[in-house]
Order: C-alpha cells, then structure tokens, then sequence
C-alpha cells in the first residue's frame, strides 16, 4: 500500500504483503490518520498526501503504524474472501490434462485465453479510454446476467476481463466487444478530461480518440508504439509521469494566442523495483500531438522494433523527433 505525498512525488509504503482479507484495516487506519492529523481547515490541504509532505517519510510511516495498531486493537474488520470459481467444473491439476481440456480452435481468438479450471476461459478487452459504449455494456451485462457464474474483473489499466466462460460464450462476448484496443497503443491510460471532470482542463479522452483515428486513417503498423498516459490537467488520475510517454493538460501559446496543449514526458516506468518519473519535455499543442505519434510510428516501422527496444538508443533522436513539436 502507497500513499502519494503532496507534490509529484513517488509514494511511500506503508505495508507489505498484506492479506487480502486484512484491507479494511489499513483502509480505516488511512481513513482515521486522515481525519485526526489531516488539515481540516482546507479541502484541498486536508489530504493524506499534505501529511506526508508535513511529517517527512520515516515519521510518516511511524504514524500511520499507530492507527494501525490501534483499528486492529479495537475492530474486527476481517472478512473471508470467496476462492472457489462459481462454475462447477473441476480444477485441471495437470498441464497436459489442462491443454487437452480446452477447444484450441476457440484460444486462437487474441483475446481468449484458458483459465485454470478445465473448458472455462476468459476474454481480455479495453475499451479505449477505459470507456466503454453504453450499448456495449448494456448488452454485455444482459448476455452475462443470463450465464451464472461468470464474472467481470476490472485491470488497473481501464481494461477488464470477463471471466469463467464457456468456449461458445467466450467466442460470443469476444464478438460484442470487438470496439476495444486493438493494439498496445490504443490500450492507453486516459483519464476521464475535462468534458466530464470539473477540475481538468483538456480533454484527454479526446486526445487518445484523435491519435487513434490519425493513426488508422494513416494505415500505418502502430503496433510497435507503446502505452501512453494522459492525464487532463497536472493531477495525475491518467498517470502521465510513469508512461513511456506521457502528457499532462496545459496551455500552448502559438503566435502569442493560447490554445489547448498537453505537457510531454518521456522515460518513465511504473516497473516494480524500476519506478521513476518521466522527464518533462514541453509542451505541444493538443492538434499536434498526432502528428508526432504519426512521425514516430513510421520511425519505429521503419527500424522493425517496439519502441521499449529501440528507444534505448534513439532517447536524442525522440527528443528531437518530440522538439519539431514542441
Ligand atoms: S487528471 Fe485532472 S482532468 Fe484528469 S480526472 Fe484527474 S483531475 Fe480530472
């Protein structure tokens, strides 16, 4: 468990290998800090975040381990979480009994694959943005509502899985939810952008959609370009500082007249162990931006490699690639 300290910073821990049925403790203990060391005369400074700028790391931690302490002194918050699939059919133990268990015709779909427990499989699907259509959704919770067992797991990336399906519903919902990311790249972190979120203020929605349909209408391969993240404003709800490439919303000035922009950063990770924060760039304006992913995906075309694996000696040509832009 991390928490995110008042500037863009990396989080500290505060716990490690915490049972899944502990959560509600470390959840009150957070909620309790909040409320007693927290600033209540300010919304904005009131956040956890402000502590932690406040009492330094070490303390920070020290504190949060007394609330801690204290909930799990005073509250039973512990519950059991369900482990066996609803669907009732047996656990293969064995590798080869599984493989042989599944329809293999049904897993060369790209977005199917086999669950553990023999004949059940799962389909993956990321709705661009992580928003899916409304008569997508509605259909797909009609056609599930009438499948017991199966269920819907949300990603930490806007994507889903629908799982504990048959062959023939696997092939059915793959069907419904062909609209979804067909590559890395249009599998993006978006957040929602300022035409629903009061405080943002560019439309970061509108952003990936735009590159989505340049890029498309350009037929060029953008398989090799990475996942982005964009956030519509310095909040950083779309992660933007640890993309390969990320933006943030901002104002460009072009000929002394603001227009919608988004500030570039570049390198970095949310790798576990490799954690860090892209470096900042620029800021281009909102109309360029797929402009530039056009530019860089014919130079990763071109040089046949995924941009993970050719960025690590072209960091001065992306810069400059980025720099015509900015
Ligand atoms: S990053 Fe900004 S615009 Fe996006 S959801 Fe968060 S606050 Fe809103």
């Amino acid at each position: 468990m991390y928490m995110r300290p008042a500037a863009s910073a990396q989080g500290v821990c505060v716990g490690r290998d915490v049972a899944p049925e502990d959560i509600l403790y470390y959840m009150k203990a957070m909620l309790l800090m909040s409320s007693e060391e927290g600033d209540r005369t300010s919304h904005t400074k009131g956040r956890t975040r402000f502590i932690l700028a406040r009492l330094g790391e070490e303390a920070f931690v020290a504190r949060y381990k007394e609330f801690l302490a204290r909930v799990q002194a005073e509250e039973n918050l512990a519950f059991t979480l369900p482990v066996e699939p609803k669907r009732g059919i047996a656990v293969a133990s064995d590798a080869n009994v599984q493989a042989a268990s599944h329809d293999a015709a049904v897993l060369t779909h790209p977005r199917i694959g086999a669950q553990k427990q023999a004949g059940l499989y799962y389909v993956s699907y990321h709705p661009v943005g992580g928003t899916i259509p409304r008569e997508v959704f509605l259909e797909l919770l009609h056609y599930l509502s009438n499948s017991e067992g199966t269920e819907i797991r949300l990603t930490g990336e806007e994507g889903l899985y629908i799982v504990n399906l048959t062959a023939e519903e696997a092939k059915t919902v793959a069907a419904m939810t062909e609209d979804g990311a067909r590559t890395r790249f249009e599998a993006s972190v978006s957040c929602i952008g300022s035409t629903v979120c009061q405080i943002g203020f560019q439309d970061s929605q509108g952003l990936l959609a735009t590159c989505i349909r340049r890029l498309r209408e350009e037929g060029l391969s953008h398989e090799y370009l990475p996942k982005i993240h964009i956030s519509g404003c310095p909040s950083s709800c779309g992660t933007h500082q640890v993309g390969h490439i990320g933006f943030h919303g901002a104002v460009k000035l072009v000929d002394k007249k603001p227009v919608p922009g988004f500030t570039m950063f570049v390198g970095g990770s949310e790798e576990h162990g490799r954690e860090r924060f892209g470096k900042q760039l620029g800021v281009m304006a909102a109309t360029d931006i797929p402009e530039f992913f056009v530019a860089l995906a014919k130079l990763l075309q071109d040089a046949k490699l995924p941009y993970e694996a050719w960025i690590g000696d072209h960091q001065e040509e992306l810069e400059a690639l980025a720099g015509k832009f900015i």
